[in-house]
């Protein structure tokens, strides 16, 4: 890019874009954000009558890179921590899923030896070098497992990695997001809509320029060119998807990132119930089905109290079902709710299906890199497909904060 004194530009107002044009912002550099519709990406949450619903399930992980750079950055994060006592749907039957002690004697989906080498495993989990399984995938991982253990850890791996596809999960990158889903998640007080506006705050604080509704055309030659007009900019953050990132550039490593990419989908059902659900139901995981379903609003608040928020999902959405018809999807997801609140039809007040969400544009597969984020010195990549240690939401804002360290550095070489 040509413009050397020249703004940065960031291109893609959901979290990632939010969190690199703040950090671009405080260390002194003149920054225009673009977001193509309204702020805040899969990380906002969207009105249910009044209730600030996320898109689908999102949990912050209280260990993870993004609470730290939120904190960092003067975002407050209020919330709760969910339950740690999970049911397991199986079979069309409920039973407590082995993931405490109590629930661990109890169990029927364990025999006593199987329950014993599910204990030694967890422990071994927190000791564990992640590095050391690189290249291995997460089937080959649990492979040496009872048949039983491995299906009761393969809930444990989907819930804290959202991956249902564990033959093409390097379990390097699993087993990092397990010992940091040990350390347990928070669901957040409005939904993540409390993260967009809190950091649409820090940044208009920090005097970033944020241009709504301008989708970028073009970034080239230190231009970014939108419908509006065009900006000299001596770098640019492109917080979007390897498709509108490739669209954007026409950069050849993004055409190789996309080509290889492997998303990982959901499909999901939020649902408002009228009053509260039985407490020692706030939380299931499919075992034999990679299923979720969790209420949200007994630990975060949502909107006016007498109500209840769920989230259910079925992980890796159109491709569990072949990827053709939704309503198989809902089938499974109502399914799942029937089993768990019976009477929960005659309680809802508010439903919102979402068939087809990526919730990563790419997997961490076995001996196979994600995309750089740097594609040039003044030019850079964000978001959770980007090559590094993290996972979902880290792993955007791990690429974020990368891609503002770079350019940040550049002005103190020149
Ligand atoms: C159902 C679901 C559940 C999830 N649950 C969790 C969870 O529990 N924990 C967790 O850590 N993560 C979770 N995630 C992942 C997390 O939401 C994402 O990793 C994160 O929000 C990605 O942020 P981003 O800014 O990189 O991308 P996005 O949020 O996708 O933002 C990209 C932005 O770019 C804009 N844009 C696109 N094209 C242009 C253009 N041409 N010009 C300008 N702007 C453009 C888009 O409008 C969008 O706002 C979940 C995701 C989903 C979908």
């Amino acid at each position: 890019m040509t413009h050397a004194h020249a703004p940065l530009a960031v291109v893609g107002g959901g979290l990632a874009g939010l969190i690199a044009a703040a950090t671009l912002a405080r260390g002194g550099r003149e920054v225009h954000l673009f977001e193509g519709s309204r702020l805040g990406g899969r990380g906002r949450s969207e009105w249910m009558g009044e209730f600030a619903v996320n898109l689908g399930p999102h949990a912050l992980y209280v260990q993870g890179l993004a609470r730290r750079a939120l904190l960092d950055l003067g975002v407050s994060i209020r919330g709760g921590r969910p339950p740690l006592s999970t049911l397991g749907l199986v079979e069309g039957e409920l039973h407590p899923l082995p993931f405490t002690p109590m629930a661990a004697a109890s169990t029927p989906l364990l025999t006593a030896g199987e329950r014993f080498a599910l204990a030694r495993w967890v422990a071994g989990l927190a000791l564990l070098r992640p590095e050391s399984l690189r290249g291995r995938s997460v089937s080959q991982w649990l492979a040496p497992l009872a048949p039983r253990v491995r299906r009761v850890l393969g809930a444990l791996v989907r819930v804290s990695t959202y991956c249902a596809d564990l033959e093409r999960f390097d379990a390097g990158a699993a087993a990092a997001q397990l010992q940091r889903a040990l350390h347990g998640v928070l669901y957040l007080d409005g939904g993540w809509q409390s993260l967009v506006d809190g950091l649409r705050s820090r940044c208009e604080a920090l005097g970033v320029v944020i241009h709504e509704h301008a989708a970028v055309r073009r970034v080239e030659g230190g231009l970014v060119t939108t419908d509006a007009g065009e900006l000299g900019v001596s770098g640019a953050v492109l917080a979007v998807s390897p498709k509108v990132a490739h669209k954007l550039t026409g950069h050849p490593r993004l055409a190789e990132a996309l080509d290889r990419a492997t998303p990982v989908r959901a499909a999901c059902l939020d649902l408002v119930l009228r009053g509260d659900v039985d407490p020692a139901r706030r939380f299931a995981l499919g075992v034999d089905r990679p299923v979720y379903v969790s209420e949200h609003s007994s630990v975060a608040r949502f909107g006016p109290p007498g109500f209840t928020v769920v989230h259910a999902a079925v992980y890796g959405g159109q491709d569990v079902h072949g990827g053709t018809d939704p309503g198989l999807l809902r089938n499974e997801l109502e399914e799942a709710m029937d089993l768990l609140y019976g009477d929960w039809r005659a309680r809802q007040v508010h439903d919102r299906f979402l068939p087809a969400m990526t919730v990563a544009h790419d997997l961490p597969r076995p001996g196979e890199p994600r995309c750089p984020g740097r594609l040039a010195a003044d030019l850079w990549v964000a978001g959770d497909w980007v090559q590094g240690e993290h996972l979902l939401l880290d792993a955007a804002v791990e690429s974020a904060l990368a891609a503002a360290a770079g350019l940040l550095a550049r002005k103190a070489v020149a």
